[in-house]
């Protein structure tokens, strides 16, 4: 299933005195399996644009269209969109309220109508794929580390059973291990089930290791696109725009003249020139 914004741009409170333009004129294709980041600086306009993906924001302008649904025409079946793209907002958490995190976990499903046996095959998976065990499970959401929390949210989009995963800023506010994790768990789910997930941050240093792809977006527009390698190598133009690159990335510019991205890459680099010398 792919997903294709065509010159879309939308505008808070149109035509209100808080009228505010939030993207203009955004075109991408995300294509099946596709592990994809979208980065920019806040404000920069990703929240608006991945509500765009299932239909919660309609376009002023310009199209989004999911699989083959055109999500702006009149009759698109919008509940099925929503099922097939699962977004996991930023801060998660907050919409944890059950008493338990299987509970949490099953929200979505058994509002779908499914039989408990369905349901609770759905949690499972869905538990599973996300690293939470059977223990963990039967806590209260409030019991668990913040990790753990992000994680829990995550399974509950999952057991939808989504063919699009997007994730807005799911390392926000957690401790490097957290990000580690969550970044290790995207990965693995990537892996295993094939999943298209689209992960927007709003660093980089968080993605260069984990996306296969990359939009970089300022002021409502998108204004890079490529592999991490070719977006990091104009670190200077990301710091323009509010993007700080990976110190590393600048050390091995400045003491080799190369474009790396991530501490393993600047590793094995600076390995092979000791190779060589
Ligand atoms: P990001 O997710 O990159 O931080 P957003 O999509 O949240 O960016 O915001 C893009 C622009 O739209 C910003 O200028 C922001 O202030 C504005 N904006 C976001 N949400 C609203 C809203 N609910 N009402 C009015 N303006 C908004
Ligand atoms: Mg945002």
């Amino acid at each position: 299933m792919v997903i294709r914004a065509e010159n879309l741009s939308y505008t808070y409170s149109e035509g209100g005195p808080f009228e505010r333009a939030a993207l203009n004129d955004v075109s991408m294709t995300i294509k099946d399996g596709e592990f994809v980041g979208i980065i920019g600086h806040t404000g920069s306009g990703k929240s608006t644009l991945v509500q765009h993906f299932n239909g919660l924001l309609q376009p002023v302008s310009g199209r989004v269209i999911v699989g083959d649904i055109d999500l702006s025409a009149k009759k698109a079946d919008l509940k099925t969109v929503r099922t097939k793209v699962g977004l996991v907002f930023q801060y998660p958490e907050h919409q944890l309220f059950e008493e338990t995190v299987r509970r949490d976990i099953a929200f979505a499903p058994v509002n779908m109508g499914f039989s408990p046996v369905e349901v609770n095959e759905r949690v499972e998976r869905a538990a599973r794929l996300v690293g939470l065990s059977e223990e963990i499970l039967d806590k209260s959401p409030f019991e668990i580390s913040g990790g753990q929390k992000r994680r829990a949210a995550i399974a509950g989009v999952l057991a939808m059973d989504p063919e699009v995963l997007v994730l807005d800023e799911p390392t926000a506010g957690l401790d490097p291990h957290g990000r580690k994790e969550i970044l290790a768990g995207l990965l693995k789910l990537h892996r295993e089930t094939g999943i298209t997930v689209i992960l927007v941050s709003h660093g980089m240093e968080d993605i260069a290791d984990t996306v296969q792809r990359l939009y970089v977006m300022n002021m409502g527009r998108i204004v890079m696109e490529g592999t991490p390698l070719e977006v990091y190598a104009r670190y200077e133009e990301l710091e323009e725009i509010g993007l700080t690159a990976p110190p590393v990335t600048k050390l091995i510019k400045r003491l080799y003249g190369a474009d790396i991205c991530t501490l393993s890459q600047a590793k094995e680099y600076i390995l092979g020139v000791i190779g060589r010398a």
